[in-house]
């Protein structure tokens, strides 16, 4: 007898052990489905055994494989077990993340008609078509449709057995795996044809070099590609894809978020045509696993998507490219906060394969890895086809001379104003960045100082005209906005700070003639086209002002484009967050470089209450090495990437038990050799969705080891928290709200 230790994707720590029967075959990596309780699941087979594991009651046996071939090769494997490891969180967890929802197995049924034609006349009417139909009908479609009204599952299933037990029919079951698994793998000897393609800059020349002597070695070899806006990093990325695929290998291209990418995926799918599979939130049921399928196979041989693409299953991964390897969306929140950039390290580190980064503002983290030797440092410093940068400029909006113009919720200076006019008489385009939806973030009452809150988080509400709707951009609580201060019942209530709703109407009033649009998660939510669809006008010059949030920040090329306005530096330098210069700094870099990207010079202007913060004199030019400055502000404070963290974040829903749990998880933690604890102290957003939230941050001691201490920290708050607590262990966390 064998048995398959079977992992579930279900919140447990623990795989299950089945019994393989007899003629099954099954290996490390197959998609089973198996007995739980009374239902059925799939599952993945981690190991196989001889043994069943001890203490184990009776064992069940597993029902059906999924396929003749495992679907996740031994690095996925490796990879889930890394991230469950790495982020002490279940196995049944990291499971979950890793499977495509829409895995599922279908139960078929069919019955055999052992009686007399006779016998089969002689059934009640309305039970023909069933009889004849059940060959090829699943049991989960039995519903109304196929039966007419009259019947209901169950009584069919009832009078079923009834005729199976008098003899006349005899029902089989059988199982069938929703994933296709047509398709014909691509050997390594299929040969790969290059397309025409651009004479390459010595820069990119040399780069494309070493990363093609690196895939001769076929062994691990991390890159950090760093270069400006406009540089032909994408065009690294295709060179680089190229080779590995001439050597029989396939790429992972992992991007920030799909729904900005699609200049990345037309790029692809031109030079690589019929071997790419996207994977994207919009796929269907079926879609998604047949482009997991053509990956597994092989037949796609370059797999683009986001984060969870990190998942996506390979016969040969050679290549894996992280692109804008910054941006924080790669960091999954939730039950598995896994950090997709650091894991595609892992992932390419099994496959023997290239992990090349690349970005023009790369991470603090991977910038320590590249003076730390660890990763080959590549640079692109000139934008192809000669293109200059943009010449930047700030705006003073603590200057009296403009405060006075803008009075108290005006948001374009005059100089931002002149530049626009300008711009749009010479008929190019204007893009103008602000880094907050909604109209303007809260209602403000001018008497106590109120401003309207979320009761169920400890946040402001937004004010969103169009809806003329309070909401909370936690919770989505919405309510009518209000005349009346609730504290101080004054009609007192004004509107305070701005939004690029109210932006995109100041653009309108100031600018009558232009086609404007806006971008934000607003208007992107209330219908799928309109993203593409903008982004598409604006490269078609086919508007004249774009207003937006980050969104538009992001690796967008668009020709027309002379002037970036970056309407409020301070939105994102106003965080209680270590990155928040991090991140500003780039947000500013990545937006003005948009800038004017082809033959014509760009111009930007940052519009600032603090011009000399490191981080905006740094994107402005004025300060040299932003990097050099930051790292030695991380190091001085301990915090990555000198020293790692981890936050322990908990949360009740009554907060005196909070209070309590807090106190006792701080009088037991005890001296430790590894790691600093700072708190437990009340979280930021304390209050959210009506539970009361605290954090613990976990700070690795100079020369310790951070995760030698963790799994002693989890273990001690989970045995003195009662079940109504929750509690939640982000390993390197990127938001500390
Ligand atoms: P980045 O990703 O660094 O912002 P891209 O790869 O998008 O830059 O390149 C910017 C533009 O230059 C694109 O239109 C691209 O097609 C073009 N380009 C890139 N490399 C070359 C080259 N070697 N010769 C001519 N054009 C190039
Ligand atoms: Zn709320």
């Amino acid at each position: 007898m064998r048995f398959a230790q079977v992992a579930l994707p279900i919140p447990r720590r623990t795989l299950f052990t089945y019994e393989i029967p007899d003629a099954m075959t099954v290996e490390a990596g197959s998609l089973v489905l198996v007995p739980v309780g009374k239902r059925e699941q799939a599952g993945i087979v981690w190991e196989i055994r001889e043994t069943p594991a001890w203490n184990q009651g009776p064992i069940a046996r597993i029902i059906a494989p999924f396929a003749d071939m495992p679907m996740l090769g031994g690095d996925l494997l490796h990879l889930l077990d890394w991230i469950a490891r790495y982020y002490l969180c279940p196995i049944g967890s990291v499971t979950a993340a890793a499977l495509p929802g829409e895995l599922s197995f279908q139960r078929k049924r069919r019955a055999l008609w052992l009686g007399s034609p006779e016998e089969l006349a002689a059934l009640p009417e309305s039970l023909h078509p069933l009889a004849l139909r059940l060959a090829q009908t699943k049991a989960k479609g039995l519903g109304e449709e196929t039966l007419g009204r009259e019947f209901g599952l169950k009584e069919v299933n009832t009078r079923l057995r009834n005729l199976e037990k008098r003899g006349l029919i005899r029902i089989d079951t059988s199982w069938n795996a929703r994933l296709p698994t047509t398709g014909q793998p691509i050997t390594s000897s299929t040969p790969f044809v290059p397309q025409s393609r651009p004479e390459l800059t010595d820069e990119q020349h040399h780069a494309v070099d070493r990363l093609t002597q690196a895939l001769e070695q076929h062994a691990f070899a991390p890159f950090l590609l760093e270069g400006i806006t406009g540089s032909g990093k994408t065009e690294v990325y295709l060179r680089a894809i190229e080779a590995c695929l001439q050597r029989g290998r396939q790429a992972l291209v992992l991007v920030p978020e799909i729904a900005l990418t699609s200049q990345m995926i037309e790029r692809l799918s031109a030079r690589f045509p019929d071997s790419l599979a996207v994977l994207h939130s919009g796929l269907s049921r079926s879609q998604r696993p047949r482009e997991w399928w053509r990956a597994r196979l092989g037949e796609a041989r370059v797999v683009i998507g986001a984060r969870s693409a990190l998942f996506a299953p390979f016969m040969d991964l050679g290549l894996v490219i992280v692109d804008e390897e910054h941006d924080p969306s790669y960091k999954q929140d939730g039950t598995v906060p896994y950090q997709a950039r650091d894991m595609a390290a892992v992932r390419a580190q099994k496959n023997q394969a290239i992990l090349l980064l690349g970005s023009a503002t790369p991470s603090m983290e991977s910038l320590a890895n590249a003076q730390r030797g660890r990763y080959t440092h590549l640079r692109l410093t000139r934008r192809v086809g000669g293109g200059v940068l943009p010449s930047i400029e700030a705006v003073h909006l603590g200057d009296p001379a403009i405060r006075a113009v803008l009075g108290r919720d005006g948001l374009l200076s005059p100089p931002l104003c002149a530049a626009m006019t300008q711009t749009l008489q010479a008929g190019r385009q204007v893009l103008l960045f602000l880094n907050r939806r909604g109209f303007a973030p809260s209602l403000l009452c001018h008497r106590c100082g109120q401003a309207i809150q979320c009761p169920h988080c400890s946040v402001t509400l937004t004010l969103h005209k169009n809806r003329s709707r309070l909401l909370c951009h936690y919770c989505d609580f919405t309510r009518e906005p209000m005349d009346v201060c609730p504290s101080c019942g004054q009609l007192s209530l004004f509107h305070f700070g701005p939004g690029t709703q109210r932006l995109e109407e100041e653009c309108r009033t100031h600018f009558p003639q232009a086609r404007i649009a806006r971008l934000d998660r607003d208007t992107v939510s209330s219908g799928r086209h309109t993203l593409e669809e903008t982004l598409t006008a604006f490269t078609r010059h086919n508007l004249d002002i774009l207003v937006g949030t980050q969104m538009i920040a992001k690796g967008h090329h668009f020709p027309g484009l002379s002037l970036v306005g970056v309407v409020q530096a301070e939105t994102s330098l106003c965080q209680p967050d270590f990155r928040a210069s991090e991140r500003t700094f780039q947000l500013l870099t990545q937006v003005t470089g948009r800038a004017g990207r082809e033959d014509q010079q760009g111009r930007a202007i940052i519009q600032t209450f603090d011009p000399h913060h490191y981080a905006v004199a740094a994107a402005l030019g004025v300060v040299g090495d932003f990097t050099l400055r930051e790292m030695a502000f991380r190091h001085q404070a301990g915090y990555p990437p000198s020293q790692r963290l981890a936050l322990l974040r908990f949360s009740a829903a009554v907060q005196p038990e909070g209070e309590i749990y807090c106190q006792t998880v701080q009088s037991r933690l005890a001296e430790n050799p590894d790691a600093i604890f700072l708190g437990p102290a009340p979280a930021p957003l304390f209050k959210l969705r009506n539970r009361y939230r605290w954090q613990l941050l976990i700070k690795e001691r100079p020369g310790g080891r951070l995760h030698r201490a963790l799994p002693g920290v989890l273990a001690l708050a989970q045995s003195l928290a009662s079940s109504r607590i929750r509690l939640e262990l982000d390993v390197d966390p990127y938001t500390f709200l």
